[in-house]
């Protein structure tokens, strides 16, 4: 939109306190080999997040998620303009790119990981799929009635925006469909080359945490949609019991939570706000501070596409587009 990255609500005084969530999901270059294999709405380039973060000290007091939001809810003063960072899954990449560039700015951020997964060899779905149709194996995979429908010739020769609307379609699908299709399968003997690990492990995730910048949230257990496929003992398992699992596992309280895929129903909503001060979804929009839901805080997702020169990164900003 013209004149958004000018014009836009992050460039005004502001009346009312007001809070922006930035939603990150990988930090890759182009040259690492990682980065042709993943979806393009999921990354942003380091030298973009350096830019980023210099940006934002120029229109925001930079906040901790969690101490802004235990402020607001104590009707303790919190800055006009705030805004929070986030990284969702705890991608080994967000260690080794993202890391060097919030010490370099000093700036906090949240990072939600998946407790049961973090230090395994677990893949995201996602990224099985996009991997096997990279490396050629599209036939195989359109061999299982799960995947047929979804997949389209440009997906098949690796086309990365036709492999992106594999995956959307592939969503009508619960994770465990999903999951035990590629098992099926048996995915692994299908790749050309192994998928390089996703995941931190403790250690890594720990040592985020020591630099005292990086608060860690849960983002469930498994990662499982919480949509309304999820019996109600496994959104319990989901949502309470990886709260227990980080804090065991990081020292501290986990008083953040993000819903995978931005998926909730009443019941996972109602567990949510029982257990945690707050939680993120993938809705867009910039959230007012005398109204704002603490547990349906909208974001602004970023990746390289949108946000990789000061001017697009800004029209991002005001919430616009
Ligand atoms: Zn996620």
């Amino acid at each position: 939109m013209a004149g958004a990255d000018y014009f836009g609500a992050h460039r005004r005084k502001s009346s009312e306190p007001r809070l922006w969530v930035l939603m990150y999901h990988r930090i890759l270059p182009l040259d690492d080999p990682r980065f042709a294999l993943e979806e393009p709405g999921m990354i942003v380039q380091p030298d973009t997040f350096d830019m980023h973060l210099k940006e934002l000290q120029k229109h925001f007091d930079v906040v901790s998620l969690s101490e802004w939001v235990h402020a607001n809810q104590n009707s303790d003063p919190v800055p006009k303009k705030a805004c929070a960072i986030t990284f969702d899954d705890g991608w080994l990449d967000n260690y080794e790119y993202a890391l060097p560039v919030l010490k370099a700015h000093g700036l906090p951020a949240t990072l939600f990981v998946v407790a049961e997964k973090m230090g395994t060899d677990f893949q995201f779905w996602p990224n099985i799929v996009a991997g096997l149709l990279h490396g050629g194996a599209g036939a195989e995979l359109a061999r299982h009635p799960v995947f047929r429908e979804a997949i389209s010739s440009q997906s098949r020769e690796g086309n990365r925006e036709a492999i992106a609307v594999t995956i959307q379609r592939l969503k009508v699908h619960t994770d465990d469909t999903i999951f035990q299709a590629l098992a099926d399968l048996n995915w692994r003997t299908l790749l050309d080359k192994p998928l390089a690990p996703a995941l931190m492990n403790w250690q890594q995730v720990k040592e985020m945490q020591d630099t005292e910048q990086v608060e860690i949230g849960s983002h469930t257990c498994s990662h499982r949609r919480l949509n309304g496929d999820v019996a109600q003992d496994a959104l319990h398992h989901e949502i309470v019991h990886s709260k227990a699992l980080l804090e065991e596992q990081t020292g501290r309280p986990v008083d953040l939570f993000c819903f995978p895929n931005g998926d909730y129903t009443a019941p996972a909503l109602d567990l949510v706000q029982r257990h945690y001060l707050a939680a993120v979804t993938t809705r867009s929009g910039i959230n007012r501070g005398e109204t704002l839901q603490s547990h349906e805080l909208t974001r602004l997702g970023m990746h390289d596409d949108i946000s990789n020169s000061r001017r697009r990164f800004n029209a991002r900003l005001s919430g616009w587009i």
